[in-house]
């Protein structure tokens, strides 16, 4: 490995490799990226379906709240991808950008330059999307975007029974209008994952000025006079130092890069003063203004042999390895849509993931035979979490706070969400299909029950952001160019500078926030 880099960037994820495969097209830019994990993609990363089988392996930070008060004092679980794509390796791969409304909201909220009129070119620029290039579309860009393969007759069955109850029907949920259910559209190339490592990193793998480090642990920016000068890191038991003559890019996720910045001496003083860390930057907002999506279970067993536990059968097995297609290809969250709890709102609030299969406790629990699952998920939460150190140790998994669903509006809108989804459920498209309800179960009819169901089996939907925010606030962490506030050299790309977060899933907003920093340094 060469020594003399331009730019060091901690974090082979989502972030990372946009940045990685972006910036070293140019010739001349030297780039180290720095990767905790060892693997370059798992088998269970390529085939679709098996994303979940991930889960607590040495692929997955594995990472988990404090005991949540509003949620009974359980603690959440938080997957998150430990290889090369970082969680775009082992995320459910729905294509979603998010509402105009959330950006224009970022932009307003001091996040300038960042309204969907902004960002939407970028957004484009990622993109090859399958049915071709459009007004809000890019056909040609590294990430692709597909149609699914294989449909479900069960998820086929939920867009008709949404239709049924009067949600209107969305063939394209990022074309500027969320509301209405259908199919998500996947980042998939031909039936297999086409993670952020697949779309920019691996085609530069072969180029001389790119350095990827596997299986090191970044430890600390190492700061000299108020500028960042390079980057300590594990590598084999040993603490190894890389220094960048220009930038260092902290792509480390939004659990990661905020506990990364703490221990460089960067955030509120108390916290760092807690742990024994010199102040080296003050600034109070990292760690805080965590986010994420809580959802909540609905989930019935299925009277037709139909469901996705056929993906686990031989004749699935054969389909996949000989022809890439089949029930492997799904990405088990295949049709959703964007509701309404109530009147009144400016954009959705609640998103169903609908799969066609039990999704109990992150797949963990398995229920015997064939059900289907209608997961209202909170996509404005108002709730805000935070992440600290647990000690100095930089391979310590750092204080998860994540104060979910601590607003009664937010159960409210939740509890609204479970009850449209039993309307759907009970609508005529699903008569052939739907058997007992398993989840919440007929103990749970009044809006007191429901809640309680919803405190008892609420969890996150792996779209942690928001605790390094982009702004002019006094919690604002980096600005809109990504700089980290007093600390020369030092910017972070990835889902922590999310300042609120989107409503939808966050890999495309990940991505278009790389994207944009690469075209910022590259000129
Ligand atoms: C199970 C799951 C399902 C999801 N489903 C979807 C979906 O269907 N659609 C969607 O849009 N989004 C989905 N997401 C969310 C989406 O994948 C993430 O929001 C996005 O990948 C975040 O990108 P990132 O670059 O911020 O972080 P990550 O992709 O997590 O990357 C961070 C990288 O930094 C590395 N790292 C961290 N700390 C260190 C350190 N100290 N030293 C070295 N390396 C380090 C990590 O190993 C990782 O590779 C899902 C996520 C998960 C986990």
């Amino acid at each position: 490995m060469s020594n003399a880099f331009d730019f060091i960037i901690v974090g082979a994820g989502s972030a990372g490799c946009v940045l990685a495969g972006r910036l070293t097209q140019d010739p001349n830019v030297r780039v180290l990226l720095l990767e905790a994990g060892t693997a370059r993609e798992p088998l269970a990363s390529r085939v679709p379906a098996a994303f979940s089988t991930l889960f607590k392996t040495r692929h997955d930070w594995a990472h988990q709240t404090e005991p949540e008060p509003a949620l009974g004092g359980r603690r959440l679980y938080i997957p998150r991808g430990k290889v090369l794509g970082g969680s775009s390796a082992m995320n459910a791969m729905i294509y979603m950008r998010g509402n105009p409304i959330d950006y224009d909201g970022w932009a307003s909220g001091g996040a300038d330059g960042w309204s969907y009129a902004d960002v939407l070119p970028d957004f484009v620029r990622a993109e090859d999307q399958a049915r071709g290039a459009s007004d809000a579309h890019g056909a040609g860009g590294p990430l692709r975007v597909e149609d699914l393969i294989c449909k479900n007759p069960l998820s086929a069955a939920f867009v008709a029974a949404c239709e049924e109850v009067g949600l209107a029907h969305n063939d394209d949920f990022n074309s500027g209008i969320q509301d209405g259910a259908g199919f998500y559209q996947v980042t998939q190339k031909g039936g297999r994952r086409w993670s952020a490592a697949n779309a920019y990193l691996f085609p530069a793998l072969r180029r001389p000025n790119l350095s990827v480090a596997r299986g090191v642990h970044a430890t600390r920016v190492v700061l000299e006079n108020g500028r960042a000068r390079g980057v300590e890191y594990i590598d084999g038991g040993q603490r190894k130092i890389a220094r960048a003559d220009l930038e260092i890019v902290l792509a480390a996720g939004a659990i990661g890069s905020p506990q990364l910045l703490l221990l460089s001496g960067i955030g509120p003083a108390d916290e760092l003063a807690r742990h024994g860390i010199p102040v080296v930057a003050r600034l109070d907002g990292v760690g805080q203004n965590l986010q994420d999506h809580p959802f909540a279970g609905v989930a019935y067993h299925c009277k037709e042999p139909v469901s996705l536990l056929n993906a686990e059968g031989l004749s699935a097995l054969l389909q996949y390895v000989f022809a890439r297609r089949g029930p492997l290809t799904s990405n088990i969250a295949e049709a959703g849509g964007f509701v309404r709890s109530k009147d009144g709102l400016d954009a959705p609030d609640i998103q169903f993931h609908f799969a066609a299969a039990f999704y109990v406790d992150h797949g963990f629990v398995k229920p015997p035979g064939h059900g289907f699952s209608i997961g209202p998920t909170l996509v404005a939460p108002t709730s805000r979490g935070h992440i600290g150190l647990r000690s100095t140790d930089p391979t310590a998994p750092p204080v998860i706070v994540g104060n979910v669903l601590s607003q009664a509006s937010e159960i409210a809108a939740l509890v609204a969400g479970v009850r449209l989804a039993r309307k759907i459920a009970a609508a005529d498209a699903f008569v052939r299909f739907r058997g007992s309800e398993l989840l919440p179960g007929d103990g749970a009819r009044t809006d007191d029950e429901l809640t309680a169901h919803i405190r008892a089996t609420a969890e996150l939907l792996y779209h942690p952001c928001g605790t390094c925010k982009m702004g002019k606030d006094e919690l604002a962490v980096v600005d809109p160019e990504l700089r980290v506030k007093g600390v020369a050299g030092l910017r972070v790309a990835d889902a922590s500078v999310m300042p609120v977060i989107p409503r939808g899933n966050t890999n495309a907003p990940t991505i278009m926030i790389a994207e944009r920093l690469a075209r910022w340094l590259a000129t």
